[in-house]
């Protein structure tokens, strides 16, 4: 691996315990790292403790060693609970890998972590560009959501008080945002069969909406403004929407 391969470095965070930070400026889009599972997570829980127990030393090191917020239960099973990654969107599979189960979340991520099926590997993204010696974040939670209530998701899941620079900031101006994409969102909805026109409109607010923080999460709105296309035969604004997707697909929510 050559130096501008290297991407990150694995740092201890006070009272945060290890975090990936950029080893380099890292530029939006970017492949930041891609690995196979340390250890898939089922549905067959013990099927996965089986998994974790023939794991090889070393192997076995790196999965002792992730964090662990759950200790109401067995600490594999916390260990699990704590850094399990959903292998796409609804799947009830999930995995624990290496690496990007490090990264710590933040409010306002700067990568996106995501599987690939046909690869059988998890990468990591970054969805902006980042300047070296950040520390690397993603979100652990939907983060389309206002602050009291992502604080409140990640106390009961993570059992931490959300620092990130999102939740550090006044909440009024991103919680007023937030409402208004839900809102737009559900006008969407609503609209997309009966008024196509005003759905796409919707969606567009949705993204100037999006633009305001940071440009978060638009992937969806992108794939509804193809689907919406698409259904009314509007053929060459579908072929945007997906160039639009394509672009963000791997990069974005
Ligand atoms: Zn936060």
């Amino acid at each position: 691996m050559t130096l501008h391969e290297i991407t990150y470095t694995i740092k201890d965070i006070q009272g945060k315990g290890k975090g990936l930070f950029a080893a380099r400026d890292i530029k939006r889009g970017e492949c930041i790292l891609s690995e196979a599972p340390l250890v898939y997570v089922t549905s067959n829980l013990q099927e996965a403790l089986k998994s974790i127990f023939v794991l090889s030393k070393k192997n076995a090191k790196y999965f002792y060693a992730l964090c662990n917020v759950h200790h109401d239960i067995s600490f594999e099973f916390g260990i699990m609970k704590t850094n399990s990654f959903p292998l796409g969107q609804g799947s009830t599979d999930a995995a624990i890998f290496r690496v990007s189960s490090r990264i710590n979340h933040s409010c306002d991520p700067n990568v996106h972590q995501s599987w690939n099926p046909k690869t059988k590997k998890g990468h990591v993204h970054a969805s902006k560009n980042i300047k070296k010696g950040d520390e690397i974040l993603k979100n652990y939670i939907p983060i389309l959501q206002i602050q009291e209530d992502r604080k409140r998701l990640l106390q009961e899941n993570f059992k931490f008080d959300c620092r990130c620079s999102a939740c550090t900031k006044p909440s009024s101006e991103r919680d007023l945002i937030i409402t208004k994409v839900n809102i737009c969102t559900g006008l969407v909805k609503e609209s997309a069969e009966s008024d196509p026109a005003t759905a796409i409109q919707y969606v567009r607010e949705v993204l100037g909406l999006l633009d305001k923080i940071g440009g978060i999460c638009k992937t969806s709105y992108y794939y509804d403004g193809y689907q919406i296309s698409a259904m009314c035969s509007d053929y060459s604004l579908a072929q945007e929407w997906a160039n639009l997707l394509l672009e963000s697909y791997q990069i974005d929510e």
